[in-house]
């Protein structure tokens, strides 16, 4: 069975994989087709897609937005046009929010002491910066020890360097989604942890904003809850899709197109979703 990969960081966001590096692995375990999903910015797939015409690799560009309902919310888009300006202008409002809520994390770290300023950050991570980031940094100065210990003890909500951000409406990011031409996904639907009730009611909001998608297949999620997911797809009519959430370095405990082992997203996924943005 061909395998394929739905949901990839690069170090355009917080993966510490470039996206060449993601592309050759992808060509060399096997993969037949790989999505990069970063958050908030698509600035990778065009190095990805390039690297790819060396190996015959299929990448699909992609992206993911973290939305709030509640607690938060992902939504993953397909088939984005990455040139789309109205994409482009609201993504640009969304890093110019995450630079001024990196600056006071930054402001927080420096008066405590911990000699790193936002433009040194900037420069060494490019334009999203995120909370992993900042956890890079504090593991590097020896005051945490592992990503984990510095959400737990720096930057997780209510620790001493957190800082909030705005985030996009459920509508507001599928709609983006569909003015760029993509096809919106729910991401992860166990990370909510929502009962079945709920869960229903979230794809539910979610579809009436145009959602015709549910990643049914994530590292971590066993067969009877994937098995799960894919009738609750099914019972929606909507598309099935998987993927690792690879970070690379970030996400040590996460491989490439296998996740926590066992990962499976088969090839069809993929081409059930060309099918139906065929037809519409
Ligand atoms: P941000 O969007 O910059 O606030 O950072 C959120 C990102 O941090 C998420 O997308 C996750 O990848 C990561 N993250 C959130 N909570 C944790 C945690 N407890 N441990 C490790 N990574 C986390
Ligand atoms: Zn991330
Ligand atoms: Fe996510
Ligand atoms: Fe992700």
């Amino acid at each position: 069975m061909k395998r394929i990969d739905l949901h990839i960081h690069t170090t355009a966001s917080d993966g510490t994989a470039t996206p060449e590096e993601v592309v050759r692995e992808a060509s060399r375990i096997g993969l037949a087709a790989i999505a990069i999903t970063d958050h908030d910015t698509a600035a990778g797939y065009e190095r990805a897609a390039a690297e790819a015409e060396k190996t015959g690799l299929e990448v699909v560009p992609g992206i993911e937005i973290s939305t709030k309902y509640g607690g938060a919310v992902h939504i993953l888009g397909y088939y984005i046009d990455v040139a789309s300006p109205a994409l482009q202008e609201v993504l640009d409002w969304i890093v110019h929010d995450r630079d001024e809520r990196n600056e006071k994390m930054c402001e927080l770290m420096r008066a405590d002491g911990i000699d790193i300023t936002y433009g040194e950050m900037r420069e060494r991570f490019g334009e999203v910066i995120g909370r992993p980031h900042f956890a890079e940094i504090l593991i590097e100065r020896g005051l945490a020890k592992d990503m984990r210990d510095a959400f737990d003890r720096y930057v997780e909500k209510g620790r001493k360097y957190y800082q909030g951000r705005h985030f996009l409406s459920i509508e507001r990011s599928i709609e983006l989604i569909r003015a760029a031409g993509g096809t919106a996904v729910l991401a992860h639907p166990f990370q909510y942890r929502l009962d079945d009730a709920g869960l229903r009611d979230l794809i539910e909001h979610c579809m009436e904003s145009g959602l015709e998608g549910m990643e049914c297949r994530y590292s971590g999620y066993d067969a009877a809850m994937s098995g799960y997911l894919e009738q609750l797809a099914a019972e929606y009519g909507l598309l099935m899709t998987g993927g690792s959430d690879f970070h690379g370095e970030n996400k040590k405990d996460i491989a490439l197109g296998d996740g926590r082992g066992g990962l499976n997203v088969p090839h069809s996924f993929l081409e059930q979703l060309r099918a139906r943005r065929g037809k519409s």
